[in-house]
C-alpha cells in the first residue's frame, strides 16, 4: 500500500544554517515580543528577544578562537559538542549557540549510569562535553576512556572547583565585547545532531539529523498550521498556549517541541528538570499551563496520582502524547481535561521527530481524527506498507511502515552497515507494524523490531545481553534478551532474559546466578531497561544456521507457558 500525504506540498527549503529560519517568520504576522521561558522552580523567565541575544553571545563564547578567550570550536576542526544535563534554560541557550556556528551537537541522558554513557561517548566521540555539577564525577571516568582531558569538560551551569562554565563564559564574553561571531553558511547535509536510537536493532546508535531535515521539519510546519488558520478563517496563527516542557530534552520529543519551537508562533515553556508529578501539577497552576505534552508513561503516573484528582487544572486547554500507544484507561481520564480531542500522533527519531498525528477535525476534507490512531501522514511525507514478502500490503491489512521524507535522517553516525540496513533507496524502514485505512488513517499494531519501547524511551536487547556477558564470573555460555508481555499495561513489553549457564554456572546454581545477573544489570543499566521479565535458564538459545537468534520462538513459548490453553 502506498500513501502520499494529504496535506499541501512542502516548499524546497534552500541550503540554510537552521538558526536562521527560526527566527524568521514566514507568517505576515508581527511577532510581538513575549516571555519565552521560564525556569519552573525558580521562576526565572527571559523573553524571545533576550533568549536570541544570548543564543547569539553563546555562539560568539563557543567560536571565538582560544587566543581571544572562547572555545575555538568549529565544525572543520571536526568538534562535537555533548551535552549531559537535565532540562534547563543554559541547555536551551548552548544547543542554538551550537547551531549558529554549524559545530553538531549530541544529548546524552541524565539518567544514564556509567556503563551507558561510556557506551555513547564511544559512538559520538565529542570534543567538549558540557555537563550538569552533579553529574561531574560520571562523565569525567566516561571521557578518560576516549582519551578527552579533564579540561573540555565544562560544566554547563553551576560552579566546581577548578571548572569552567558555559554560563560563565557566556559572561565573560559579554563583559568583553567580543565581536559576534556571524551565523555559519551550512549545507542541507551538514549535521545539525545526533541523537541515540536503536533503530530496528543493535545497540544504540547515533541518528544524524541534518540542517536540511530541520528545515523540512519547519516547513512542515508552516504548512499544517496554515491550513489550520485558512480553515477557521484567521489571519492569525494558533493561540499563544504555556506548555510545561518536563519531557526529556535529550529525546526527539522533547528537544522539538520545547527547544525547537516557539520563536514563529508564540508559545511560552515552564521548564522543569525533569518529569516530577507533583512539580508538574504544582506549575500548572502557578503558570497557567494550556498545553500538557505527555508520553503514556508520565500520563499514567499523572492520573493515577493521589493529587491528580484535586489539582487545579482549569487552565488546560491541549493534551498531547506521543512516543508510544496510549492505553485506553488513561485515555479516558485524561480527555476530562480538554474540550479538544488528545492529539495522539507516531513519530521516530529517524524521521527527525514524527510521521503522523491526528489532523484537526475539517482540516482534511473527509477525513476526521480517529481515537486511537495515529493519525494521518504529516505534510511532505509517502509511506508504504509491506508484508514480509516485499509486497504492498491491502487497505486495513498489517504490514512493516516504510517512510520517505526530506525529514528522514542522513543514517547513523560512523556506522556503515547499520546505515545500509535501515535506510534502503531512500526509505527509512521503521520496523513497525502499523495498518491504513482507506482515508489514509494510520494504525500501530505492533514492533517487528526487537527494539522494546518502556515508559516511552527505547530498549536496546543487545545491550541488556552485553550486560549480561560482561558480568566478571562467566556464568553464562549464551543468552539471549527478549520482551515479554508486562503487568502494567497490555501494549507494553517488559524486557526478560534467557540464559545458557557455563560450567560455573551450573556449579553455582540457577537462583543464585539469576539473582547476581539481576543484581548486575540494575547496577549498569538505567531502571526501565531492569529485567522485570525475569530470567530463565535453558538448554540452548534457538537459532538459525545463520547464527540469528529465535527471539520470537522464545518469547511464544514464554506466553504459551503462562497461558494455557
Ligand atoms: P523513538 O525513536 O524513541 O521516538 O521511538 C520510535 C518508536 O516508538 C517507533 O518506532 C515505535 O515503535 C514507537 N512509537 C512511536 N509512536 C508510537 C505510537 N503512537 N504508538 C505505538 N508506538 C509508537
Amino acid at each position: 500500500m502506498y500513501l502520499k500525504s494529504l496535506y499541501p506540498p512542502v516548499p524546497s527549503t534552500p541550503d540554510v544554517n537552521f538558526h536562521e529560519l527560526l527566527f524568521t517568520s514566514p507568517l505576515p504576522v508581527p511577532i510581538p515580543e513575549y516571555t519565552l521561558h521560564i525556569d519552573g522552580l525558580t521562576g526565572r523567565s527571559r523573553t524571545r528577544n533576550e533568549f536570541y541575544e544570548e543564543v547569539r553571545d553563546g555562539a560568539t563564547a563557543l567560536a571565538t578562537p582560544t587566543q581571544q578567550g572562547g572555545l575555538g570550536l568549529s565544525s572543520e576542526n571536526g568538534d562535537v559538542v555533548a551535552i549531559y544535563s537535565t532540562n534547563s534554560l543554559e541547555y536551551m541557550t548552548l544547543i542554538h549557540a551550537c547551531l549558529v556556528i554549524g559545530v553538531p551537537f549530541t544529548l546524552l541522558s541524565a539518567f544514564y549510569t556509567p556503563y551507558e554513557l561510556a557506551h555513547a561517548v564511544k559512538t559520538t566521540k565529542p570534543s567538549r562535553i558540557f555537563a550538569h555539577p552533579s553529574l561531574l564525577g560520571k562523565v569525567e571516568t566516561a571521557a578518560k576512556d576516549i582519551g578527552l582531558p579533564s579540561q573540555r569538560i565544562y560544566l554547563l551551569e553551576g560552579t566546581a572547583p577548578g571548572k569552567e562554565s558555559f554560563a560563565g563564559v557566556l559572561q565573560q564574553v559579554r563583559a568583553r565585547t567580543l565581536a559576534r561571531v556571524p551565523v555559519k553558511p551550512v549545507k542541507k547535509d551538514s549535521i545539525a545532531y545526533l541523537m541515540f536510537s536503536s533503530g530496528t536493532g543493535g545497540l544504540p546508535k547515533a541518528v544524524m539529523i541534518s540542517h536540511g531535515n530541520l528545515a523540512f521539519t519547519l516547513a512542515a510546519l508552516v504548512v499544517y498550521v496554515k491550513e489550520e488558520m485558512k480553515l477557521n478563517a484567521s489571519p492569525t496563527p494558533p493561540p499563544h498556549l504555556t506548555w510545561v516542557a518536563a519531557l526529556p530534552f535529550h529525546h526527539s520529543y522533547g528537544l522539538h517541541m520545547f527547544c525547537l519551537r516557539g520563536f514563529i508562533f508564540p508559545t511560552t515553556f515552564v521548564i522543569l528538570p525533569r518529569w516530577d508529578t507533583e512539580q508538574v501539577l504544582d506549575a500548572i497552576p502557578r503558570y497557567r499551563v494550556s498545553m500538557l505534552p505527555l508520553v503514556p508513561s508520565v500520563a499514567h503516573q499523572l492520573v493515577f496520582s493521589k493529587k491528580f484528582a484535586n489539582a487545579d487544572l482549569s487552565s488546560i486547554t491541549n493534551v498531547l502524547c506521543g512516543a508510544a500507544a496510549l492505553p485506553p484507561v488513561v485515555r479516558k481520564k485524561l480527555s476530562g481535561l480538554t474540550k479538544s480531542a488528545i492529539a495522539e500522533g507516531y513519530g521516530i527519531t529517524e524521521a527527525t521527530l514524527s510521521a503522523c498525528l491526528q489532523p484537526a477535525p475539517g482540516v482534511i476534507p473527509g477525513v476526521e481524527p480517529v481515537l486511537g490512531s495515529c493519525g494521518i501522514l504529516l505534510p511532505g511525507m509517502e509511506a508504504r506498507i509491506l508484508r514480509e514478502d516485499g509486497s504492498d500490503a491491502d487497505v486495513n491489512e498489517p504490514g512493516e511502515l516504510w517512510l520517505r521524507g526530506r525529514n528522514v535522517a542522513m543514517g547513523y553516525y560512523n556506522n556503515e552497515q547499520a546505515t545500509k540496513e535501515t535506510f534502503v533507496d531512500g526509505w527509512l524502514r521503521t520496523g513497525d507494524s502499523l495498518r491504513a485505512n482507506a482515508n489514509g488513517t494510520f494504525f500501530f499494531v505492533d514492533r517487528l523490531k526487537d527494539t522494546l519501547k518502556i515508559s516511552g524511551a527505547q530498549v536496546s536487547p543487545t545491550e541488556i545481553e552485553d550486560v549480561l556477558r560482561s558480568h566478571p564470573s562467566g556464568f553464562i555460555l549464551d543468552v539471549s534478551v527478549a520482551g515479554v508481555p508486562g503487568t502494567r499495561s497490555e501494549d507494553e513489553k517488559v524486557p526478560r532474559a534467557w540464559i545458557v549457564l557455563s560450567d560455573e554456572g551450573k556449579r553455582i546454581g540457577e537462583h543464585v546466578v539469576a539473582k547476581e545477573l539481576d543484581e548486575w544489570v540494575k547496577t549498569n543499566l538505567s531502571s526501565f531497561k531492569w529485567l522485570r521479565g525475569g530470567i530463565e535458564v535453558v538448554d540452548e538459545i534457538p537459532k538459525l544456521s545463520t547464527g540469528k537468534v529465535l527471539r520470537r520462538a522464545l518469547q511464544q513459548k514464554y506466553v504459551e507457558q503462562r497461558v494455557p490453553h
